[in-house]
């Protein structure tokens, strides 16, 4: 099958609404991903990139598209290759995501089980904007739970924090920005205190935006960003509030030793507050592995174990404190937060997005 080399007609179906005259045949990619020989409908992706599937497929998965190939009439249409042509603003390679949950033609998928390759933040962030552009329900309702079960509401799901997660977020991209703006889009609010926190975290490189695949970058809205901004001082506050609690030198009540753990205690609070990292945003990170090292006479203060006990309930204690008033430092307000059920087991909890495994 060749280019189809007519003119081409003019543009008669684009989400944009654009009566664009410049949909020339000519310069166009066909998708080597999704080029289906006998698909009876072709997508034209920006203007640049075609893809051939079936029509009848995406209409019965959205709405929006059924609407789309319904208005369309064949004979008064552009056509590529014999076939009906639609003409979408996206790009290509958010349709692609798109289009490999939607038509998968190599990796049909029922359920993730832990193990299985987490989604990008690529996949989530199309599939989250183009399925609520396109009104593909079912397939929205899997992204954004994803999206939950990673950027979790439950302290307890985050501060068990398992590896597994179902979005890839081990990276040093400042990738929170798009999970800021997919909650906006669809007023999932149970994911923006995470998210803004990590944004918040990522300090003033929060400002250059997060890029996406395509090779477009997105931004936080002014208001969004103000929130990261503003809720870096209270979270440094809340960090030196947080240390000053959990390390206060006063031993257990269970302690037999008080006057040596007492010494190792204030010696403990002594190198917590020389490290760098007591004013940091990075709050909510667990003190539990400093805490254990540090109990060590070998080569930490050498408290006795009933206090590394009790250093270790404070430290959850505090930083739950902190969790429960997320939703407030970052003036947004979510119903139920931190109160909800437990996310399922199977596809991971929640667990600090930039982690660094501790102090
Ligand atoms: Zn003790």
């Amino acid at each position: 099958m060749s280019q189809d080399p007519r003119p081409p007609k003019r543009q008669r179906t684009s989400l944009s609404g654009e009566d664009s005259s410049e949909n020339s045949a000519v310069g166009l990619k066909r998708s080597e991903e999704f080029w289906i020989e006998d698909g009876n409908i072709v997508l034209i992706a920006s203007g640049e990139t075609a893809f051939r599937v079936y029509r009848g497929l995406l209409a019965l998965q959205s709405t929006v598209f059924a609407d789309l190939f319904a208005s369309s009439s064949p004979s008064a249409e552009e056509r590529y290759d014999e076939c009906p042509v639609i003409r979408l603003t996206d790009s290509p390679q958010d349709l692609a995501h798109l289009l490999r949950a939607l038509l998968p033609t190599s990796r049909a998928s029922l359920y993730r089980s832990r193990g299985d390759p987490p989604l990008s933040i690529h996949q989530i962030s199309a599939i989250v904007r183009l399925a609520h552009k396109y009104h593909v329900e079912d397939l929205l309702r899997q992204a954004l739970s994803a999206l939950k079960d990673t950027f979790t509401s439950s302290f307890k799901a985050f501060d068990e924090g398992f590896l597994d997660l179902p979005v890839n977020i081990n990276t040093m991209a400042p990738l929170s920005i798009a999970v800021v703006n997919l909650a906006r889009l669809t007023e999932t609010l149970a994911v923006l205190p995470l998210a803004l926190y990590t944004c918040c975290g990522h300090g003033p490189t929060v400002i250059d935006g997060w890029e996406r695949d395509d090779g477009t970058t997105e931004y936080l809205s002014a208001a969004d960003l103000k929130r990261c901004i503003g809720a870096r001082e209270t979270l440094a506050k809340e960090a030196f509030s947080l240390v000053s609690a959990i390390f206060n030198p006063k031993p257990s009540n269970d302690c037999a030793t008080p006057a040596p753990c007492h010494t190792a205690l204030r010696m403990t609070l002594m190198k917590v507050l020389e490290t760098d990292n007591v004013a940091e945003p990075w709050v909510l990170d667990p003190w539990a592995p400093f805490i254990r090292d540090n109990g060590q006479p070998e080569h930490g203060a050498g408290y006795c174990y009933a206090c590394q006990r009790e250093l270790l309930e404070r430290d959850i204690k505090e930083r739950r404190r902190i969790w429960d008033r997320l939703p407030e430092i970052f003036d947004v307000e979510v119903p139920n937060w931190n109160e909800g059920p437990e996310p399922q087991g199977g596809q991971g909890g929640g667990e600090n997005p930039d982690a660094n495994g501790g102090q």
